[in-house]
């Protein structure tokens, strides 16, 4: 069949919740995906943040492929070793102590919230349920992660809302200290803010931000849905900033590629949950936790996360020169691979043409072009891409 053939039963029997490009895509290697009549393109999107190891990492290929050989599901009822394996990586390389998986970042996002209330009802004096999050902030579409979401368009339509979520601008230290009232357990903030059109905080926030938390007794919840998992150069994004979370959440990049989310806390938060207060059917399911193995296994290879860093740093520079050569281009920013540039007009145009061109790229909002390559991708495919942005930016 031809991409117009897949196109017309996409069209009839999916929701239309998606404003989907007219492309059918059928292949990927590294940073390359194939659609279905063979025209390649050079992937600058990566699934939206997920294939980080590039499409069909070989290293993910063979973990998958041996554990559906092996075992694809048991219940949590039992002790399984690809969860468990995973859960003793990401303790060991991170700042958690232990480890809950689900199946999406919405998911691990209610989880956190779940695990602050629960931890304030057992730890702390008085009723405190209150999380304060940011404007522009992006945690999900489950009701709750709206709820906590700081972006209307994403929200309209679906109050009531469950209470409990305040909203303050991203960036203002000072809005965030009014809002905490006796009611707060938490803040829950992005330490990049993604689909609020990449907006990189000072690192006197994010320690300021942190500081509030510690000396208040309130809960760091951190979404590094999209931050995580190497993305800003550091295997959670937070370790950029200096600052130590209590809650980090994670899903997009742990899997390569296969659904998987996870919940990261502490030992004195994570003491909260007992058993019956939190479960998830497929959570931590044998197949995505050897996938999971299999990332953390090449991103903590001694040399990976610097040449990120570099290509990133390689990247941004590049994108401020066109910045500061175009008139139509703003601004470029970003950080670490996560990177973007703002026009001064609507950037689905630009980001059609460099579609024509065979380069994928991401809007966030009306007039940011986003750029979240893998993290395997070549200075020559940056190089590529760069030319491409010189033909078709305004
Ligand atoms: C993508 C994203 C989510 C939602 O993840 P899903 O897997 O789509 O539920 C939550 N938070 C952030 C920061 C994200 O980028």
């Amino acid at each position: 069949m031809n991409a117009r053939q897949w196109m017309d039963i996409s069209e009839r029997c999916l929701m239309p919740t998606y404003r989907r490009y007219p492309l059918v895509l059928v292949k990927g290697e590294g940073t390359r995906v194939w659609d279905v009549d063979g025209k390649e393109y050079l992937d600058f999107g990566a699934g939206i943040a997920v294939c980080n190891l590039g499409h069909c990492h070989p290293r993910v290929v063979e973990a998958i492929k041996g554990q559906a050989q092996r075992l694809l599901h048991v219940s949590n009822l039992y002790h399984i070793v690809p969860q468990i394996e995973l859960a003793r990586m990401l303790v060991e390389y991170t700042f958690a102590d232990r480890v809950f998986f689900c199946n999406s970042g919405a998911e691990a996002n209610e989880g956190a919230i779940k695990l602050a209330r629960l931890y304030a009802r057992k730890f702390v004096e008085g009723d405190r349920y209150e999380i304060v999050t940011m404007r522009g902030s992006f945690h999900g579409r489950t009701m709750v992660t709206l709820a906590a979401t700081g972006q209307e368009k994403v929200r309209k339509g679906f109050d009531p809302l469950p209470p409990g979520f305040v909203h303050v601008p991203y960036s203002d230290l000072e809005a965030l200290e009014k809002a905490i009232t006796p009611r707060t357990c938490g803040v829950m903030l992005e330490v990049v803010q993604g689909e609020g059109g990449v907006v990189v905080p000072s690192h006197e926030y994010l320690q300021g931000v942190a500081r509030l938390c510690w000396e208040r007794g309130l809960l760091l919840i951190l979404d590094e849905v999209q931050t995580g998992m190497g993305r800003l150069g550091t295997l959670l994004g937070h370790e950029s900033f200096g600052i130590v979370p209590h809650i980090v959440t994670l899903a997009k990049g742990l899997g390569g590629g296969v659904a998987i989310g996870a919940l990261l806390a502490t030992e004195e938060v994570a003491r909260a949950f007992e058993p019956g207060t939190h479960a998830s059917t497929f959570g931590g399911n044998p197949l995505a936790c050897a996938a999971g193995k299999a990332v953390m296994e090449v991103m903590t290879t001694p040399g990976f996360l610097e040449e990120v860093k570099r290509k990133g740093e390689y990247f941004l520079s590049r994108l401020r020169d066109l910045a500061s050569a175009r008139g139509g281009v703003k601004e470029a920013r970003g950080m670490g691979l996560m990177l973007a540039l703002e026009l001064d007009r609507e950037a689905a145009p630009v980001i059609n043409a460099l579609m024509e061109g065979g380069f994928l790229t991401i809007p966030s909002g009306e007039k940011v072009v986003r750029f979240l390559p893998p993290l395997t991708v070549e200075k020559e495919e940056i190089d590529l891409l760069l030319a491409a942005l010189e033909e078709v930016l305004p």
